[in-house]
């Protein structure tokens, strides 16, 4: 087969990219799949690692043309948690044995915001050590483009993971899902200085954006790899009815099941190509099938990311319709995790940080 001689190259050139991409027949997709899970296995292990997310607030300077937290939605009630109620869930998160905990929030750039975050990572930290975790909880940042000198406040204080994605690496496409405000540039900026502070850095790509083609997305890939990141987060682009982006799409119920495969693929192709960084299986896989998240796990991906952010702010964030799990705060407990990811033969990591290899191996190679 074709495929065996690219999936087995040393270096991936953009048309080997946009090939793998563009398979479609179903004894190919298998091969990609089973080549991407034993990259997998020989790189990252089997096992997965899980972070609980807590989503803060969704406050939001930004207005991201295909999110529904924008800060132009006035239907959205506007919340961010008191430190006590983040901290107890981070409590509850170390106590069920998910070793790392995601802090997501909607972009503040304003002191009060920076040192609210600052505090409660420390705060997270110091109370969620224990004889298993005596560094505390792992914490990773999603809080958007801040300047070096606060990357830098956030990590003293304990964080060292962070995630920024960069939704596409096109800046004509990006230019496009953004207001002018928003900046391509500021953003791959962020990411360096992300990098130059010591984090793990992770970022990602909203895959089925109106107007986007393969070859994007294989650049895409290019730039994961050019970037040198540590951390993956990608998935499949989905409608929210209160945003500009919903008027762009007139056949997207047709094409759900093709971005749906074309998510999966990425996942593959990225594992084949970057190899030893994290890959998510996001949320929004699960959002397009309710098995979505267990696909991309074995497609290659070796991160899952159960939220834990408590019920009565839950459909308050949601960046996209049909997110899952927004009533029941069992639906992603520890045990209902682990069964789903053991459904798919894989072991889950109990109160463990699951680091970037990558990031660890470039360090020290
Ligand atoms: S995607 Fe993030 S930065 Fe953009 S509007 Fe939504 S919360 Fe804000």
């Amino acid at each position: 087969m074709f495929i065996d001689d690219i999936i087995n190259r040393e270096s991936f050139t953009l048309e080997d990219i946009v090939y793998l991409l563009s398979i479609s027949d179903k004894l190919h997709i298998e091969r990609l799949k089973n080549h991407a899970y034993g990259i997998m296995k020989q790189y990252t292990g089997e096992k997965v690692y899980l972070r609980g997310l807590i989503e803060f607030s969704n406050v939001c300077i930004n207005d991201c043309y295909y999110c529904g937290i924008r800060k132009s939605n006035h239907n959205v009630k506007r919340y961010t948690l008191e430190n006590d109620e983040i901290i107890d869930t981070a409590k509850w998160c170390a106590n069920q044995g998910f070793g790392s905990l995601v802090l997501q929030s909607g972009e503040r750039n304003d002191e009060q915001f920076i040192e609210f975050v600052e505090n409660t990572v420390r705060k997270i930290k110091e109370f969620t050590k224990s004889d298993i975790l005596p560094n505390g909880l792992g914490v990773t940042l999603c809080v958007g483009e801040q300047s070096r000198e606060t990357y830098l406040r956030f990590f003293n204080a304990g964080a060292h993971r962070y995630l920024l994605r960069i939704e596409t690496s096109n800046p004509d496409l990006f230019s496009k899902i953004h207001p002018d405000f928003q900046i391509f540039n500021r953003r791959i900026i962020a990411l360096k200085s992300l990098k130059e502070v010591g984090f793990q850095v992770g970022t990602g790509v909203m895959i089925g954006i109106p107007g986007q083609t393969i070859n994007d997305l294989a650049n895409d890939v290019l730039f994961f790899k050019e970037m040198d990141i540590d951390m993956l987060g990608m998935g499949p682009y989905i409608i929210h009815s209160e945003t500009p982006m919903n008027a762009y799409y007139d056949d997207y119920s047709e094409r759900k099941r093709e971005i749906y495969k074309l998510s999966l693929k990425m996942i593959a192709v990225s594992r084949i190509i970057l190899k030893d960084i994290n890959i998510a299986s996001t949320t929004a896989l699960q959002a397009m099938y309710p098995m979505g998240r267990e696909a991309g796990l074995m497609f290659g991906a070796n991160v899952i990311m159960p939220m834990l952010t408590p019920t009565h702010v839950r459909s308050e964030y949601q960046l996209y319709n049909g997110k899952p799990c927004i009533d029941e705060f069992t639906s992603d407990c520890f045990e209902c995790v682990q069964q789903r990811i053991e459904s798919t033969g894989r072991t889950v990591a109990k109160d463990e940080y699951g680091d970037s290899r990558h990031y660890f191996n470039k360090k020290f190679s």
